[in-house]
């Protein structure tokens, strides 16, 4: 459920716009931090990027490769 946080942003000309210190603070984004962005209907929806396994989809033990992230678990099996 969409919950109103009693901001309204406004997009420059270059189609930025600026997450509220309160709402960065929350999420623990950081500059540079990565966002994934979501439509639905009329909402765009910005989620905290988490990598994951290329091959099953996993969020822990990540190892990054030439862009890509593969878990721990996969690396193993592959090396079988
Ligand atoms: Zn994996």
């Amino acid at each position: 459920m969409l919950k109103a946080i009693g901001n309204i942003c406004k997009v420059d000309r270059l189609g930025r716009i600026v997450i509220p210190v309160k709402i960065r603070k929350m999420f623990d984004l950081a500059e540079n931090s990565p966002l994934e962005l979501f439509v639905e209907d009329d909402k765009i929806v910005f989620k905290k990027y988490l990598p994951q396994c290329t091959f099953c989809l996993s969020h822990d033990d990540l190892v990054e490769h030439k862009g890509h992230y593969v878990c721990k678990k996969c690396i193993e099996e592959l090396s079988k």
